[in-house]
C-alpha cells in the first residue's frame, strides 16, 4: 500500500502568501493600472450561456486571438487556467515521476512545489546575481526538463539572449525540454515566442495575469512546436479556460496598440525612476526587466548581518499600509524585499513608508 499522505507530498504545504487586506498592495506584481477596458466590457456583457454552457475544450477562440496578436500558428499554442496550469502540464508531459526538473535558483516559488506535486525531483542550481549557471551546469543532473524564468522572478535579472541560444544548442534535438517562463517578457525585450513555435525542445510560457491585468480570470498559454504542444494539451486535460476568461482575454489580445503597450511604457519609465530613488537612498535594487524591483537588504559578501531583515522591513512597510514580499536564502545577496511597480503616486507612497522604516532600522 502507498502511504497516505504520499511521501512525495511530505515537504508540501498549501500555498499561503500574506493576503491580509492592505491599502496599497505592491506584493504580487499584478497590474496596478487595472485591466483592459474591452476585457471588462466582455465580462459585463456576457450572455447567459457564458455561465450555463461548457467552454470550448481547448479554448480555440483564445488560441486564435493569441495567434493573431503574436504571429504564431494556432497548432503551436496550448492554453491553461493561468500559466501555473501550463507549467504543471508541461512538467507532467516532459517526464515520469522520479525524473528531475532542473532550475536556476532563486526563481519562481511555484517551480519546486509543482515538480513535487507531479512526483518529480526539483534540482536547484545556484544563480547569484549576474552569474548565470552555464548550460553544462544545468544539464549535468540529466533532467527531463530545465526551467528558466526570463526576466526572473524574484530578482528581475534577464538572462542574455545569447545565453538562452547556447542552452538550446547544448540541449540539441533530443535533450530535455527547455521551459522558458516569460511571465514578465512584455516589460523587457518580448522574449522567444517566435523561436519556440518551431523549436523541437523549447516551450515558452506566458500569462495574462501581469501586463494584461487579468490575474483574477486565470489565463495563461504556452508556445512550442505542434508535436510538443499536443503532449502538453493531453497532459493538461479539457475545459481549463472558462468562458468569461476566454471572452475577456480575446478582447484584450485583439487590441495590439492601445491600453497594454501604454501600461508597459509607464512601467518601464517608473521602474527606472524608482531604481534611481532607491539608489539615492543607499539601497540600490538589482537591475530588473520586469514590473518589480528586488532590493537587497541582507548585506553582501562574507559577513551577512543577522537574518530576518527582509521580514522586519516588510512588516514595517505593512504597518505603513504597503504590502511587499520578503525573500530569504537568496544566493549572493542573502535577503531582499520585492516591490511591484505601480503608478507614480503609489510608488511615492511606498518610498515614504520605506524612508520611515529604513530610518527606524538605522
Ligand atoms: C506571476 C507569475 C506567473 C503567473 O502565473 P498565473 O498562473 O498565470 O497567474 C508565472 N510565472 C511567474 C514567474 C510569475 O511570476
Amino acid at each position: 500500500m502507498t502511504p497516505f499522505p504520499r511521501d512525495a507530498y511530505a515537504p508540501l504545504e498549501p500555498y499561503a502568501p500574506d493576503r491580509r487586506p492592505v491599502p496599497l498592495d505592491l506584493s504580487d506584481n499584478t497590474n496596478r493600472w487595472g485591466t483592459h477596458p474591452a476585457a471588462l466590457e466582455a465580462v459585463r456583457t456576457a450572455p447567459v450561456e457564458a455561465l450555463t454552457r461548457y467552454p470550448s475544450v481547448y479554448a480555440d477562440a483564445l488560441k486564435e486571438a493569441i495567434s493573431r496578436r503574436f504571429g504564431v500558428p494556432v497548432e503551436s499554442i496550448a492554453t491553461g487556467c493561468g500559466s501555473d496550469d501550463v507549467l504543471d502540464s508541461t512538467f507532467r508531459a516532459a517526464g515520469e515521476p522520479g525524473d528531475r526538473i532542473v532550475y536556476a535558483s532563486p526563481t519562481f516559488s511555484m517551480v519546486d512545489p509543482l515538480a513535487r506535486m507531479n512526483g518529480m525531483v526539483p534540482v536547484p542550481v545556484e544563480w547569484a546575481p549576474g552569474r548565470l549557471p552555464s548550460p553544462e551546469q544545468l544539464l549535468a543532473p540529466d533532467p527531463a526538463l530545465v526551467y528558466v524564468c526570463r526576466p526572473n522572478n524574484p530578482t528581475g535579472e534577464v538572462p542574455p539572449r545569447g545565453w538562452v541560444e547556447a542552452l538550446v544548442e547544448a540541449i540539441g534535438p533530443r535533450g530535455p525540454i527547455l521551459l522558458l517562463d516569460e511571465a514578465y517578457a512584455d516589460f523587457d525585450d518580448g522574449g522567444f515566442l517566435e523561436q519556440a513555435a518551431t523549436s523541437k525542445r523549447m516551450i515558452v510560457v506566458r500569462t495574462l495575469s501581469k501586463s494584461f491585468g487579468l490575474a483574477g480570470l486565470r489565463v495563461g498559454f504556452g508556445v512550442g512546436a505542434p508535436e510538443v504542444i499536443r503532449q502538453v494539451e493531453i497532459s493538461r486535460g479539457p475545459y481549463k479556460v472558462n468562458r468569461l476568461a476566454e471572452a475577456a482575454a480575446v478582447a484584450a489580445l485583439d487590441d495590439a496598440q492601445g491600453w497594454i503597450p501604454g501600461v508597459i511604457d509607464e512601467v518601464r519609465s517608473l521602474r527606472s525612476w524608482l531604481a534611481a530613488e532607491l539608489t539615492e537612498r543607499g539601497t540600490p535594487p538589482l537591475p530588473s526587466g520586469a514590473n518589480f524591483l528586488l532590493i537587497p537588504v541582507g548585506g553582501t559578501g562574507a559577513a551577512p548581518p543577522a537574518p530576518g531583515a527582509a521580514a522586519r522591513i516588510v512588516a514595517g512597510l505593512r504597518e505603513h499600509g504597503v504590502a511587499t514580499r520578503p525573500f530569504t536564502d537568496l544566493v549572493g545577496i542573502h535577503e531582499g524585499v520585492r516591490v511591484s511597480i505601480g503608478p507614480r503616486h503609489e510608488l511615492e507612497r511606498f518610498l515614504e513608508a520605506w524612508d520611515h522604516v529604513m530610518g527606524a532600522q538605522r
